[in-house]
């Protein structure tokens, strides 16, 4: 089969959307902060929380010296509220492992609270221009189609990471252009459910095209409903805790109406246990 890199390279640089994280000059922070965003949550919701988050903090440091509190605070409602728990451990560790500077060695990368090696890869290869495979659930959709003539890929695992390098240009620049592109092109052309083929630089050797598209068993993990979900009761209580910071919230206090008071107490309780509110005196607070 032919490579993939070449017509993907010049495909992206005709068609990559102008997202911050990829203007010259955004930084290891910048770029560590938006890929803890950006992990469950779509692109529109991640820029405007992105660039309050690097104005309030611009650094590590900066981010090291505030409270977890303010940090939970300040994620809002973008979700997976243990994800600002995590950055503000990161940007701790970072603070006093590393001078205050985001690690560009992968290993010390993985070494940091939140990071797996998904968002470990990405930073070394889009700030600090290395050269390793970054692999996302949109390169792994590529590939499926592209490469196995699958629907969707099977369950991720390290083999994900070895076929990716071998699609890899020997060229550093270039490599981390076919990475990037990669991602890309799974999510605004090769999507899940429309794949836009008819615009597609992969076409001409796309196997699960040229097989008639046949359709494979869809092994990604559903998301649950949030509507009732056990999430959205903790995300009413973390509400609460954020409206009421830097006080408390009087237990019986935390949304009293909430239709299944099972459901909210194990909200709570499972906050506490994530280390997201503490109880002290009969009130709940955000981590102090
Ligand atoms: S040809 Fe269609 S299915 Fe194949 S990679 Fe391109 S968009 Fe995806």
């Amino acid at each position: 089969m032919p490579g993939i890199a070449a017509p993907l390279i010049a495909w992206y640089r005709g068609n990559a959307r102008d997202l911050p994280w990829r203007r010259p000059g955004f930084g290891a922070w910048g770029t560590l902060v938006s890929e803890f965003m950006l992990q469950q949550t779509p692109v529109a919701r991640v820029i405007p929380h992105l660039e309050a988050w690097l104005g309030r903090w611009p650094t590590p440091a900066d981010l090291a010296a505030a409270g977890p509190a303010e940090a939970v605070t300040q994620w809002a409602n973008l979700g997976y509220p243990r994800r600002a728990l995590w950055l503000h451990r990161a940007a701790v560790e970072i603070r006093d492992r590393h001078g205050g500077i985001v690690p560009r060695d992968v290993h010390a990368l993985l070494a940091l609270t939140g990071i797996g090696d998904y968002t470990a890869r990405a930073v070394a290869v889009f700030a600090y221009g290395d050269r390793h495979p970054v692999v996302d659930t949109n390169t792994r959709r590529v590939l499926a189609r592209v490469v196995d003539g699958a629907a969707q890929p099977g369950p991720p695992g390290k083999a994900d990471l070895a076929r990716m390098a071998a699609e890899l240009p020997a060229d550093i620049d270039e490599a981390a252009i076919v990475n990037a592109a990669a991602m890309e092109l799974g999510a605004i052309v090769c999507t899940a459910r429309a794949p836009r083929c008819d615009v597609c630089p992969l076409a001409a050797q796309c196997a699960w095209r040229a097989a008639g598209y046949p359709a494979s068993e869809d092994r990604r993990r559903r998301q649950a409903k949030y509507e009732g979900s056990d999430r959205q009761a903790r995300g009413a209580v973390l509400k609460v805790l954020r409206d009421a910071a830097p006080a408390g919230v009087r237990l019986d206090d935390v949304v009293p109406d909430w239709p299944d008071a099972g459901q909210r107490d194990r909200a709570i309780d499972s906050l506490i246990a994530d280390g997201l509110a503490e109880a002290d005196g009969g009130a709940l607070f955000l981590p102090r």
